[in-house]
């Protein structure tokens, strides 16, 4: 089991030894994150939940590959950005734990701007 620094590392000299630094602005990086994504979404469309868990079963690869594009963008986003994604992902969680009291937001999906 890699650590998020031992990855990051990976894909960073992935990057350096095909020089596509290059290529990796941020707007390029956000939006290849953003196609990835869509992507992803792509192997559920039209699907129903019957259909999405027997191709789940029958191609998981698929499912990571895409999910695991969509994360390799977005973490060399937050590196070339400067963002600890250890303290991005806390600090956000602290601001849902402070929007989405468990008391109030039990079991409902509405936004926090109408609990
Ligand atoms: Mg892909």
């Amino acid at each position: 089991m890699k650590t998020y620094q031992e990855l990051l590392k990976k894909l960073i000299i992935f990057r350096q030894e095909r020089s596509w630094e290059q290529f990796h602005k941020p707007k390029d990086l956000s939006m290849a994150a953003a196609i990835e994504a869509a992507e992803l979404m792509q192997e559920f469309l039209w699907k129903t939940d019957e259909e999405v868990t027997a191709e789940v079963s029958r191609n998981k690869q698929r499912f990571a590959d895409e999910i695991a594009d969509t994360v390799v963008y977005l973490m060399l986003l937050a590196n070339d950005l400067g963002i600890d994604m250890y303290e991005a992902i806390d600090s956000k969680m602290k601001k849902n734990g402070e929007r989405y009291p468990v008391d109030k937001c039990r079991g409902k999906s509405t936004k926090y701007t109408n609990l």
